[in-house]
């Protein structure tokens, strides 16, 4: 402002000051630079987990199954799984022997990946709390699971073989 000084401001001087701080810092982004950054954002998830689902237009896209698998895991097939899979193990943990308790019925081959082995009862085992945890196929999708039989390697989530 020093500059300035002793300078008769007018309205019209301010206002051209006004406008050329605007475009300099330009805070107020242009209607081509809004546009371009929505497209950037677009699509865009705080999760891996949840960009993978994005978009029908992935290979592997199947139609919104996250809800799919939030239904099956609420249905009565599931629960009845589940029951059968504690009644044959006894409800007795399959990796420390402890009975009762928080139990848990595990897929030994990933629920995700392997919806065709979702209610065998040879893909299930029971497991206490936390031997459940330490299975390399618990919680979020995010490790690579190895399959034994096919001998394929995988990441959860990001790959389902066919
Ligand atoms: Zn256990």
């Amino acid at each position: 402002m020093h500059a300035l000084k002793g300078t008769k401001q007018t309205i019209e001087h301010i206002q051209k000051r006004v406008a050329t701080r605007k475009k300099k810092n330009s805070y107020i982004k242009s209607e081509k630079t809004r546009k371009k950054m929505s497209l950037l954002l677009k699509g865009r998830h705080l999760s891996p987990v949840t960009q993978f689902k994005k978009g029908n237009l992935h290979y592997n896209w199947k139609g919104g199954i996250s809800t799919i698998n939030q239904r099956i895991r609420s249905s009565s097939e599931y629960k009845l799984w589940r029951e059968a899979v504690f009644k044959r193990d006894n409800y007795t943990c399959r990796f420390c022997g402890q009975r009762g308790g928080i139990l848990q019925a595990d897929h030994i081959k990933p629920f995700s990946l392997f919806p065709e082995l979702r209610f065998a009862l040879d893909n299930g085992r029971t497991l206490c709390e936390d031997c459940h945890r330490q299975t390399n196929t618990w919680g979020r999708p995010k490790k690579m699971y190895y399959d034994t039989s096919t001998n394929k390697k995988f990441q959860q989530g990001a790959y389902r073989p066919h």
